[in-house]
């Protein structure tokens, strides 16, 4: 058996703790970078036994791994541009952090219509190959669909044009939470994760590193961190990190960029994941989470560089909207139908020539010339293999061989063996609370739901389905230090619950406000920058100059 792990907790109202434990001890391991690849290691270094502290510049998974289409998935379309190893990876994966955290990798039917019964012969070749590699469960295989299927599961779908559709299994996930969900594993354990706390130096002992500097922006406090070794995890930033160990470090990446836009399901009827492909023949998804369908993504070149908020332009929207036109019989969607959107930067490994679309979703992993190890591309979904090869290479640097321990325990929420609705419908009776509530809690939070509702279970605002607890689970568990984060990466109010997210802006401040001693003007500053980025999100550009 490996070692318990033990739902760790990241409060924000015990900071000032963990920035006096952050420089007074000394720690195996400091890793750059609060997204799910520094999370991921975090998690398996701590289960190790090993000492941890984490260093996000903004909040964690507030880069890629909160802008992702959310897919826990094997990318069936990588076996065309034969990745087949990547492709077995991530699709065994998939069953792995189903037991983990079934709540956060909720099984659902990508659903790919076809033309004609030849065209999906076709399909069901490559879908055997992808579910063969996956090892997926007899009750999981494809299944194909016509009329009768078709009418009743998807059914906006144009049946003119689109006749059959091929079913198979793919995961849906939220981002943000399969992060948060690792760091507290990984706190449980002892780790320390700081957000808000950019790094700014890596300090360097006769040429190797050992250690960092970063600034906790909240406090204005500098704070040195002592680190026998440094894993630079900073996602669309690692060129900028490897600079700190070596100026003349060349240039690494090619960034892409995902836009996803969301259309309330009352506009867009869509019930499963919706595999459509655009005018230049690329896979796109419209996939249901609660009362929104996001649809995306776009996978353009980024010349900008590493933009916290990458540039939606109204080009990318239409791109996402045209496909629906052409596969549903609902009324035509236009711009002004987007009720929220995001959008994030692949950090692809380079690979001069390539369109993005067509370059590897690998992982890399270098060690730089002072031992900093570098973490380069990679998928969501294969967030646990990247971060056993990065242990390898910890043990490399570290010189010390790790126990094996599996899998662990599940992740914080997981650890519950019915099914989301059980857990839905024990929450509606429990705390008096709508089909809609109960069963977005019991996504967000798994078996922890409870704990939240029982802190506050009253909505925060009249018609949104947030609930008073929430605010305090954040601050008190996931480390949330401004209303952004509570809006964007603990509720996700801001990208499922297009009604709702600007009425809860000042009650989430108002709360926040009681628990972390804010002042009026504080609380006040919070809410305008909150709902500054709200607005942002629908502020479509005509180009990304
Ligand atoms: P990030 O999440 O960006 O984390 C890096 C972190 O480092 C950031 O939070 C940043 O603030 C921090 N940082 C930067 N500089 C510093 C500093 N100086 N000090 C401290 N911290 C710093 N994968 C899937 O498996 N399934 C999908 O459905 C999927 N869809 C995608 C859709 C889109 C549009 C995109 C863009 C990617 C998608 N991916 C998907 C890929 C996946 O999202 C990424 O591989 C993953 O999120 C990258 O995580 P990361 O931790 O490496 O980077």
């Amino acid at each position: 058996m490996g070692p318990v792990t033990r739902a760790g907790s990241i409060s924000t109202a015990e900071r000032a703790r963990s920035i006096d434990a952050l420089e007074r001890d000394a720690f195996d391991l400091a890793i750059v970078g609060g997204g799910i690849t520094g999370a991921g290691i975090a998690r398996e270094a701590a289960l190790r036994g090993l000492r941890v502290a984490l260093l996000e510049a903004e909040d964690f998974a507030s880069g890629t791994s909160s802008r992702s289409s959310k897919l826990i998935h094997g990318g069936l379309r990588y076996l065309a541009q034969g990745e087949v190893g990547l492709v077995r990876e991530t699709a065994l994966e998939r069953k792995v952090i189903h037991r983990l955290a079934p709540h956060l990798a909720e099984r659902r039917w990508m659903v790919l219509p076809v033309r004609s019964r030849a065209s999906l012969l076709k399909f069901r070749a490559a879908i055997t190959t992808y579910e063969k590699l996956g090892a997926v469960e007899r009750d999981d295989l494809h299944r194909n669909w016509g009329a009768a299927e078709l009418d009743e599961e998807e059914p906006a779908l144009d049946r003119n044009e689109w006749r059959f559709a091929c079913a198979y299994r793919e995961y849906l996930t939220d981002d943000a939470r399969l992060v948060l969900a690792n760091l507290r594993a990984a706190a449980g354990q002892g780790a320390i994760s700081l957000n808000h706390a950019p790094v700014t130096e890596i300090t360097l002992e006769n040429g190797r590193a050992a250690g960092v500097v970063a600034r906790c922006r909240l406090s204005g406090r500098e704070l040195r961190v002592r680190a026998s070794c440094v894993v630079n995890a900073a996602g669309a930033w690692v060129e900028a990190l490897r600079r700190f160990e070596d100026e003349a470090a060349p240039p690494l990446l090619h960034l892409s960029k995902g836009v996803h836009i969301g259309i309330p399901a009352t506009r867009l009827p869509v019930r499963n994941l919706l595999l459509l492909q655009t005018q230049d023949h690329r896979g796109i998804f419209a996939l249901r989470r609660d009362e929104i369908v996001f649809i995306g993504t776009t996978d353009t070149t980024y010349a900008r560089g590493a933009d916290l908020w990458p540039v939606i332009t109204r080009a990318d929207v239409e791109y996402l909207l045209e496909p629906l036109r052409r596969y549903l019989t609902t009324e035509k969607l236009e711009v002004s139908d987007v009720r929220t959107s995001w959008s994030g930067l692949r950090p692809l490994v380079a690979e001069p020539g390539k369109p993005p679309a067509e370059t590897s979703r690998k992982d890399e992993i270098l060690i730089g010339r002072a031992g900093v190890i570098t973490i380069a591309g990679g998928k969501l979904t294969g967030y646990r293999p990247t971060a056993l090869r990065t242990l390898e290479r910890i043990e490399r640097v570290l010189g010390r061989t790790f126990a094996a321990v599996g899998e662990g325990e599940p992740l914080p929420g997981g650890d519950f063996s019915g099914d989301l609705v059980s857990i839905a419908r024990g929450l509606e009776s429990e705390y008096r609370l709508d089909g809609v509530t109960g069963m977005r809690l019991a996504r967000l939070y798994g078996s922890e739901a409870d704990s939240v509702a029982k802190l506050g279970a009253k909505r925060l605002a009249a018609g949104a389905p947030v609930i008073a607890g929430e605010v305090d689970w954040a601050v008190m568990h996931e480390g949330a230090a401004t209303v952004e984060d509570v809006l964007y990466r603990r509720t996700r109010a801001a990208l499922y619950e297009a009604d709702a997210r600007a009425s809860i802006a000042a009650p989430i401040a108002a709360r926040m406000a009681e628990l972390l001693g804010w002042s009026e003007a504080q609380a006040g500053e919070q809410i305008a920058l909150a709902r500054a980025r709200l607005d942002a999100d629908l502020d479509f550009r005509d180009s990304e100059a």
